[in-house]
């Protein structure tokens, strides 16, 4: 194989890489907005209430407050 060649598929795997890595680190970093709702369920974190004595609708646990600051 020519050094060129594969110098620019190298090249090209790691910026499509870091692309990603990018996109999809932003997206796992994100959070809901507003922060009214700060419980939720270990097991179904969609499942979101201000109420600290409510229970998750898909499987009954108590909503715990999350580490979100
Ligand atoms: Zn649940």
């Amino acid at each position: 194989m020519d050094i060129t060649a594969l110098c620019v598929t190298v090249g090209g795997v790691a910026l499509m890489g870091l692309t990603l890595w990018f996109f999809f680190g932003k997206q796992g970093g994100s959070r809901p907005a507003g922060g009214g709702e700060p419980y939720s369920c270990p097991m179904h974190p969609w499942i979101t209430s201000s109420d600290p004595t409510a229970e998750c609708s898909v499987c009954g646990m108590k909503l715990v407050r999350g580490n979100q600051d």
